[in-house]
């Protein structure tokens, strides 16, 4: 799948009629009520909590404008009827000590898709008990898995174990998930934290992470806690956020994954707070990093491969500490490019080490039995 297409799928594009193509089906209106759910709740987020990215210079009227174009959509959307939720644990959280996570309260959320995630998920929590939060994050997990939610129909399954009592938007929030689909292939996907790590992730039964990295030797930051934005998102009839944000604590080290020469620093600070733009000659694309603390290069200074350029910041229109990395086609600046599907970024799926599977298994247990 090239860039265009992961954007076409994010955005949704051909499933919003501008394709001409006026066959309607209950997935891309499942699709459409979540991604005008996934647009309005990263405008509430950005704009009202303060939780989110004011996205860089070149983005920075599309969320204004999505909002204004998509929160009718939505009212008026066929699909958008009030949702039933199937079946839900009944009562309030329960205590459990997990040997891998410690002491947790915990409860179970179990409903069957019918029009927009958030309808059907506002309708097992309420809204003060953090169902938008909580709808933002699960997108975050099922968007690696279902991109695009193209695959996700009325009628599929969704169980979650939840982590209580208070929802706050920093937090892991979801301890487990799992999804049984009638087009899309089923799958779970656990929280879990080894003993040594500094941060969590999620792991399919096997111990395999979910998501994907770039190899150490090719990363723009090695320390995160998480990938909060991908290439693409909050993307409608206009571009969208044009690339990859990963949470980390201000200071964290950022390196250039290829040799390069910088073409220029910190311009228009008060989106972009401090920032650099590297040309990358051999590969073809321009880098950038936004939102930075600290600065170590100049313009004009040729940078090696895996050199540390700089630190994570918070400055800028930036309300969360991360790190935006975007790469631009180098002949074509309007072109972004997804850093998950460039040549030149060697990827892979991060295991748990071998020592660590027997408890993780054990956890994995755990968390089934209360699942069912
Ligand atoms: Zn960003």
């Amino acid at each position: 799948m090239n860039d265009g297409e992961m954007i076409n799928r994010i955005g949704g594009k051909r499933f919003i009629g501008e394709d001409g193509n006026k066959k309607t089906s209950t997935g891309n209106l499942v699709f459409i009520s979540i991604f005008c759910l996934s647009v309005i709740l990263n405008f509430y987020f950005i704009f009202f909590q303060g939780k989110g990215e004011k996205p860089a210079e070149e983005d920075k009227t599309v969320l204004r404008e999505k909002a204004k174009e998509e929160a009718p959509a939505q009212a008026s959307s066929p699909g958008s009827k009030a949702a039933t939720l199937s079946t839900a644990m009944e009562g309030g959280f329960i205590d459990v000590d997990f040997p891998a996570l410690g002491k947790k309260q915990v409860k179970r959320l179990a409903f069957t898709i019918n029009s927009s995630l958030s309808q059907t998920l506002c309708a097992a929590i309420s809204k003060e008990d953090g169902c938008e939060i909580l709808t933002a994050y699960m997108s975050r997990l099922l968007n690696w898995k279902l991109p695009g939610y193209s695959d996700m129909r009325n009628g599929d399954k969704i169980g979650l174990l939840i982590e209580g009592p208070k929802l706050e938007d920093d937090n892991n929030n979801i301890l487990a998930l799992n999804f049984q689909g009638s087009k899309a292939q089923g799958f779970e996907t656990f929280y879990y934290k080894g003993p040594k790590w500094k941060y969590g992730s999620y792991f399919s039964e096997d111990g395999v992470e979910i998501f994907l990295r770039f190899r150490d030797e090719e990363a723009p930051i090695k320390d995160f806690s998480e990938i909060t934005s991908l290439v693409g998102d909050f993307r409608g009839k206009r571009k969208g956020h044009s690339g990859v944000d990963f949470k980390a604590e201000v200071g964290s080290p950022v390196y250039s994954p290829f040799e390069g020469r910088v073409l220029r620093v910190n311009w228009n600070f008060k989106f972009n707070g401090d920032c650099i733009e590297i040309d990358h000659p051999r590969e073809g694309t321009m880098a950038v990093y936004l939102h930075l603390s600290k600065v170590d290069v100049k313009p004009g200074q040729v940078v090696k491969a895996g050199q540390k350029i700089a630190e994570s910041g918070n400055t800028g229109r930036s309300f969360a500490p991360h790190l935006h990395y975007e790469l631009k086609d180098r002949n074509d600046q309007d072109k972004i490019l997804n850093p998950f599907k460039f040549k030149f970024h060697n990827t892979y799926y991060k295991k748990i080490p071998a020592d660590e599977l027997s408890s993780f298994r054990e956890h994995v247990e755990k968390v089934r039995q209360l699942m069912n």
